[in-house]
């Protein structure tokens, strides 16, 4: 057997959903990763429980009396743990230099900043967290380049991808034999229902997903598949791929996670059980396989497996997300801060969730598209849509 290094993971958003998943397959390998850090944001009491079992040398949480709080803990259960906080705590146990993998899980653009602290300091980056992407592409990718970081996709969809394109990819779809990419979305909760009940949806309706469990932010977004537009936004950096190249196919079973299509007529597909803990599990151990907890899928259980084009009018988030991925520049950092609002107004009972859509229409319409040369200009950008997004939700 191969001899293995232990590869030392921090993990980004240990306690929310993708976080979990993360640390349920790495307790299935104790011979290969080591725990160096853990985050989170809220769930102090979760996370000294994940200190307990998995002993990191580092936990980071928001506040200082979050911080105290949970070193109290700690250093009462016997445990050693150094605790931090802060934005800057983020980054730091992200860049470490005794870090081989940063698992990118934070949800919303509040993971930016310590997913770009990890690929500058050249890290194998785990991506869970699109709206960094979406909100930072260029600058993004151009700093993944830069310091020579490895990108590996968690988003069930792009991970399928990364698996139907040739090991060798080299960033042109052309260059491949590659004609489109078929990005598959399971229609969310709402796909049949009748569009005059939509205006009454609840956040407790928009998060029961049929096929996936998941954080309440993306389990809303999957609802209005807006979720789908920011992958669209998200395929683009990973595989420098145009809006036209590629297609979203509604596939109601998530047993296709994705497919490439080549030039030949060739489509190459992933395929598997709807379980996270798979991309997680192949981007962990990347390039090598290892067990990750998952059934084996049963075609025979699977049955049928279909397919419709998406309803644009029913969702309109996805055609918006089209939009600002054409239009470039700040659009789809536009579109994703007022996505992250109008969500949360939502999930608070202060926005109807057919007004998601228009309040990010609205900010799109309203805020002229700018060019992005830096983390500045990104960050301005954000703050604008969530100004401009917050007005016109308080104006409800
Ligand atoms: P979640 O809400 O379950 O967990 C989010 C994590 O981020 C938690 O640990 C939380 O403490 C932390 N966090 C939240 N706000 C923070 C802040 N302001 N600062 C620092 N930490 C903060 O979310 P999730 O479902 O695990 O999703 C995480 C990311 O992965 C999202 O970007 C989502 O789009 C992406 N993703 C999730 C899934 C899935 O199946 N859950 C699938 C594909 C992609
Ligand atoms: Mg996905």
């Amino acid at each position: 057997m191969r001899q293995q290094t232990l590869q030392r993971l921090t993990i980004l958003g240990a306690t929310g959903s993708i976080g979990l998943s993360t640390l349920d397959v790495v307790a299935r390998h104790p011979e290969r990763f080591e725990i160096f850090a853990l985050t989170a944001h809220g769930r102090v009491d979760e996370l000294a429980q994940l200190c307990l079992k998995y002993c990191p040398r580092f936990a980071v949480v928001a506040s200082a009396g979050d911080a105290a709080r949970l070193n109290e803990e700690l250093t009462a259960a016997g445990c050693f743990t150094k605790v931090m906080s802060g934005a800057a705590a983020l980054a730091e146990v992200a860049a470490h230099e005794e870090v081989d993998t940063v698992m990118a899980a934070i949800v919303g653009a509040a993971g930016l900043a310590p997913t770009l602290a990890a690929v500058r300091a050249g890290k194998r980056v785990l991506l869970a967290n699109k709206e960094a992407l979406v909100m930072a592409g260029d600058l993004f990718m151009a700093e993944v380049r830069r310091a020579g970081a490895t990108l590996l996709p968690i988003d069930s969809e792009h991970n399928a991808i990364f698996q139907s394109l040739p090991a060798d990819y080299a960033g042109s779809l052309p260059g491949s034999g590659v004609r489109r990419i078929l990005l598959t979305a399971s229609g969310g909760p709402f796909r049949t229902t009748p569009l005059e009940q939509l205006a009454r949806v609840t956040p407790e309706q928009a998060c029961a997903h049929p096929n996936w469990v998941m954080g309440r932010k993306i389990s809303v977004d999957s609802a209005t598949m807006m979720n789908k537009g920011l992958e669209v936004i998200e395929a683009h950096w990973l595989f420098n791929a145009p809006a036209e190249k590629i297609e979203v196919v509604i596939h109601p079973q998530s047993v296709i996670h994705s497919l490439v299509e080549y030039v030949d007529g060739s489509v190459l597909a992933q395929l598997g059980n709807p379980d996270m803990r798979t991309p997680i599990a192949h981007a962990l151990a990347y390039p090598e396989r290892i067990e990750a907890g998952v059934s084996a899928l049963d075609l025979f259980a699977v049955g049928q497996m279909t397919f419709e084009p998406p309803d644009g009018q029913r969702f309109p988030c996805l055609p918006l997300a089209y939009h600002a991925l054409r239009a470039a520049g700040s659009a789809p950092t536009l579109l994703n801060a007022a996505n992250e609002m109008a969500v949360a107004a939502f999930l608070a009972g202060r926005l109807p969730f057919l007004r998601i859509a228009e309040i990010i229409a609205a900010v799109l319409e309203r805020i002229p598209v700018s060019s992005l040369p830096d983390l500045a200009a990104v960050m301005a950008a954000d703050a604008e849509a969530r100004h401009m997004a917050e007005a016109l939700i308080h104006a409800e």
